[in-house]
């Protein structure tokens, strides 16, 4: 059998930037707790992405966490949170006991439907945070939600955990609201083995977070805590790779658009897909490129039929308000994300795959429309 194709896994630089920083760390015997890497992640970061400060964090689950703290989320507030998205968006709103409403999305993004969320508003006008998510890489339509935010009193959290290097207008996706959170999980853009940051431009805030995610140690000789604490600080030998990882992310991005156009491309002769949006103001960062099917062919034919190649593909994310543990909370909007849902796939978006591997994927696809036209043939017969 043929050598697997992932979904898209980690991809460490073919220079090595990551090991001279580990080896910095190792050389130095600061592989822990905190030091140099982590402070130079943390300013080329917030450089990379324009922002004027960052903490690196031990996942991105931990930074959405933290910037609901620092928005002073707590028992009984609303936080709105779009319904397709990856459940670490939703879960701290209920580690802060806080109750989410789920917004659905529009098809010309994916994400938050701004109609919704005016709607949303209406119902829940004491709603305290908006979290936005810039799903699979693709800016929500942040001009038009940021304007329904600024007229309310509401902090607003980009979920930017999928894209890193992705801009709305020539800005970076994370940087519009108040709070933005980025993740280097093992199948994110850029993978630190398993990290995340959040960033804003309040200094203090930022501050902050460095300090709970430090168990909340006083700045006192003994041991003394006044606030709780977590342990999310993100470590030194983790930051390495992360830097070296940055250094690459432009490539990455490259990388990950051309498999996209390859795949639009090949596709374009087929009838019943349509490739995730793209909208002229967008810069994606093409982090997995998805489709939706609304012929005969359907996303587990295609899931399948890689499977049984040995080739990874998956489903969209299943919305949060159809999940056994989110159906307890509200849901505005209609059935946007339910069909993006049932009708979508992710295709391999794997940077380490060649024109040939391309070629394998597009290959079976075709086979299945194929399959399909003989059976409409045989059928009039
Ligand atoms: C990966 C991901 C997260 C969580 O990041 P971790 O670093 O895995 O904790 C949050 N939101 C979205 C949309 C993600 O895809």
């Amino acid at each position: 059998m043929e050598e697997k194709i992932y979904l898209s896994s980690p991809h460490m630089s073919d220079e090595g930037y990551e090991m001279k920083y580990i080896k910095e760390a190792f050389d130095t015997n600061w592989i822990a707790p905190l030091g140099k890497n982590v402070n130079e992640f943390e300013n080329e970061f917030a450089a990379k992405v324009g922002v004027k400060s960052a903490a690196a964090l031990s996942a991105g689950t931990a930074a959405i966490h933290l910037a609901l703290k620092a928005a002073e989320v707590g028992e009984g507030d609303i936080v709105f949170c779009p319904s397709l998205t990856f459940s670490a968006t939703a879960n701290p709103i209920i580690y802060q006991n806080a109750i989410p409403v789920f917004i659905d999305s529009d098809y010309e993004t994916w994400n938050m439907c701004p109609v919704a969320l005016e709607k949303a508003f209406e119902k829940y006008p004491e709603v305290k945070v908006v979290l936005v998510v810039h799903l699979y890489g693709l800016p929500a339509d942040m001009d038009r939600i940021m304007e329904i935010c600024n007229k309310r009193n509401v902090v607003v959290i980009e979920d930017a955990a999928e894209s890193l290097g992705a801009y709305y207008k020539g800005k970076h996706t994370g940087t519009f609201g108040d709070y933005g959170i980025f993740s280097f999980n093992g199948n994110k853009i850029i993978t630190t083995s398993g990290g995340g940051m959040l960033v804003s431009n309040n200094e203090e805030k930022i501050n902050k977070a460095r300090f709970w995610a430090t168990q909340s140690r006083d700045k006192a000789r003994h041991y003394q805590h006044s606030e709780l604490g977590f342990n999310y600080r993100m470590s030194n030998v983790v930051a390495g790779i992360g830097r070296g990882q940055l250094k690459v992310l432009e490539q990455r991005v490259e990388k990950k658009k051309y498999i996209f156009e390859f795949y639009k491309r090949e596709f374009s002769e087929l009838d019943g897909i349509e490739m995730m949006p793209v909208n002229d103001w967008d810069e994606p960062n093409y982090w997995l490129s998805c489709m939706t099917l609304n012929g005969k062919v359907r996303p587990l034919d295609i899931i399948e039929a890689l499977e049984v190649e040995n080739i990874e593909s998956r489903p969209i994310w299943k919305p949060m308000h159809m999940q056994p543990f989110f159906v307890e909370y509200d849901y505005v909007g209609g059935e946007v994300s339910e069909k993006i849902f049932a009708n979508g796939v992710c295709l391999p978006s794997d940077t380490k795959m060649s024109d040939k591997d391309l070629f394998r994927i597009v290959g079976i696809i075709k086979g299945l429309w194929k399959q399909e036209a003989y059976k409409e043939v045989a059928s009039t017969k």
